[in-house]
């Protein structure tokens, strides 16, 4: 019988075929306590296992920057002193077996993780999770039951699929995949989004429902799943799937073009990223640069501040791959939902409204010109421009800009390279930035529109709070008239507004945000081509008669029916 199961969209897309049920091996560990005589030799045991899983990880194939990613990830882990140490110790210490001592490793550290306040950590435990079963299976001298040699074309079903699953899996034989855990940005969602890979996850009991060689669909764009189509159903699905692909072929096709209108007003279409592994990504869709670098990642994945030196050469290497096409480092933005291993924030009520990004920055001054210093070095080697979050005054600019200015006097004294003309900009996304734009692009080269927050601030809306998000949009006409004020403030001084919001990748709102006027997207790879195609079949004059005719109405509710409607 036909049956629709629903759960969250991991990546889109939709596909179809015969299911594939994958039950991993179940791990039985002994409570047997060890005698003193066997503690060396059971610590010889987790060590070899240790060594060998390394070797494996080494002599694996990669084929995706992702699989080089956790490849990396889990070298970095098993080679930290404290997950062997910790191991080692409890069978000297307490006298537990190896596969006790592992098991209690890796479940403590996997707790301290997942109690973390940070849903990016906290999705980083299923790779500890992952490691722990690795190595229990060289402890136990079992094979691993794993995905790398599928025979035919499959729709995986699972409880759970680790970041291993995912990158050993045999990608040529995996049509979609459905898991009853995980969440949007685990690394196994990340991975099926950026194999072009159709899933959905957290979808509580589909293992319960499924079963091996049944037939099923998996709809990544309504994040479905169902079981068992009938032909009518099939028919339809299948008609989508050619649809969907004569669409992406003809997307391809506008990956190289420059977004210019018909009549000729050219927008920059670029990639906002978390790393280096996302500018990968980025440049294979064709980004006309970066429009934003969140460079928070760089300090969230490290156990310290990460020092000057080894934030030049991850923006050095940046600005080598981009050869030339510009790049905007946003400066820290932490604080708020983002925190530090290694640095405990002060506990506050609102700390969306507390001490983050230029405020924290502009008090732990070392901190801010460690970062400074390592852009202006890797300015040398392409085209940086620099971005401060979060501002609300000309007092937090100019200060950052006498701080820049001393730091190239030292650098100029040092005769150490970069670009003299390095452009300071700032993120428009509070209130009092809006309402000071005149007097603020004085003093900053561009804008940036940051919508996730702006919205949020405008409306008083809180961006993740569930309750409330009916009244969390993009399209509420407050935010419009900001957008609008924004951009109109800059072109009169003769400087240009970008947006690195989510706002700017929702291409059902590209015709309305190119009328309003903004000079450059900047969101997700997979929408580059699809905003390029809309700013290439537009024109800009009549974008700008539809934006005013937008403008003008009264609710959030009218604009988004309007927009949905024309697209
Ligand atoms: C924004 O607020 O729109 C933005 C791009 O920054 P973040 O999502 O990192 O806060
Ligand atoms: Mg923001």
């Amino acid at each position: 019988m036909q049956n629709k199961y629903k759960g969250i969209i991991a990546s889109n897309g939709i596909a179809m075929g015969p299911i594939f049920m994958y039950t991993k091996q179940k791990i039985e560990v002994s409570n047997e306590k060890i005698s003193e005589n066997d503690v060396i030799k059971e610590q010889e045991k987790v060590k070899d296992a240790i060594n060998s899983y390394s070797n494996e990880i080494e002599n694996r194939v990669k084929t995706t920057p992702e699989e080089e990613a956790i490849a990396n990830a889990h070298t970095e882990l098993l080679s930290d002193p404290y997950f062997e140490e910790t191991i080692l110790n409890k069978i000297e210490s307490e006298l537990k077996n190896s596969q006790l001592a592992l098991d209690e490793t890796v479940k403590e550290m996997v707790m301290t993780m997942e109690a973390l306040d940070d849903e990016y950590l906290k999705e980083r435990a299923a790779d500890y999770k992952d490691i722990g079963e690795q190595v229990m299976y060289k402890l136990m001298g079992v094979k691993a039951n794993n995905l790398s040699r599928l025979t035919k074309e499959v729709i995986i079903i699972s409880k759970e699929l680790t970041p291993s699953d995912t990158s050993t899996m045999d990608k040529k034989n995996v049509l979609g995949f459905a898991t009853d855990l995980g969440g949007k940005t685990s690394h196994t969602s990340i991975i099926a989004q950026t194999l072009d890979i159709p899933a959905v996850v957290g979808m509580n009991d589909i293992t319960k429902h499924a079963k091996d060689g049944d037939f099923a669909i998996i709809d990544g764009d309504q994040g479905e799943i169902i079981l068992n189509p009938d032909d009518e159903l099939k028919k339809e699905y299948i008609n989508k799937i050619d649809k969907i692909n004569a669409e992406k072929q003809r997307l391809l096709e506008m990956k190289d073009k420059k977004a210019i209108t018909k009549d000729g007003k050219h927008c920059e279409v670029a990639a906002n990223i978390g790393n280096l592994n996302d500018l990968d990504i980025a440049i294979e869709a064709g980004c006309d640069g970066v429009g934003l670098f969140r460079t928070e990642f760089l300090y969230m994945e490290n156990s310290h501040f990460p020092t000057e030196d080894e934030q030049y050469e991850v923006y050095k290497k940046a600005c080598e791959k981009l050869e030339g096409k510009p790049i905007i480092i946003r400066t820290l933005d932490i604080g708020g939902d983002k925190g530090l291993d290694y640095y405990e924030f002060p506990k506050e009520e609102n700390p969306f409204l507390g001490y983050r990004a230029i405020r924290l920055c502009l008090d732990k001054i070392e901190v801010f010109k460690t970062q400074l210093r390592a852009i202006l070095r890797a300015s040398a080697y392409g085209k940086i421009r620099i971005m401060l979050p979060m501002v609300i005054s000309v007092d937090e600019l100019k200060r950052s800009r006498d701080l820049l200015e001393e730091l190239k006097s030292e650098l100029n004294e040092k005769n150490i390279d970069y670009d003299k003309d390095i452009e300071l900009g700032i993120m428009v996304e509070t209130p009092a930035s809006v309402m000071m734009s005149d007097k603020l692009i004085k003093y900053a080269d561009f804008f940036s529109i940051g919508t996730n927050d702006l919205t949020q601030y405008m409306l008083a809306v809180d961006r993740g709070n569930e309750n409330i998000a009916h009244l969390y949009s993009n399209y509420n006409p407050a935010v419009l008239r900001a957008i609008k004020k924004v951009i109109d403030t800059s072109h009169k001084a003769g400087k240009w507004t970008g947006m690195c919001g989510q706002f700017a990748s929702d291409t059902n709102a590209t015709k309305l945000l190119l009328g309003l006027g903004l000079d450059e997207f900047s969101g997700s790879a997979s929408k580059l081509s699809k905003v390029k195609d809309t700013i290439l079949n537009s024109s800009f004059k009549q974008a700008q008669e539809y934006a005013s005719e937008l403008l003008d109405l009264d609710t959030a509710n009218e604009v988004e029916q309007k927009v949905l409607g024309d697209n």
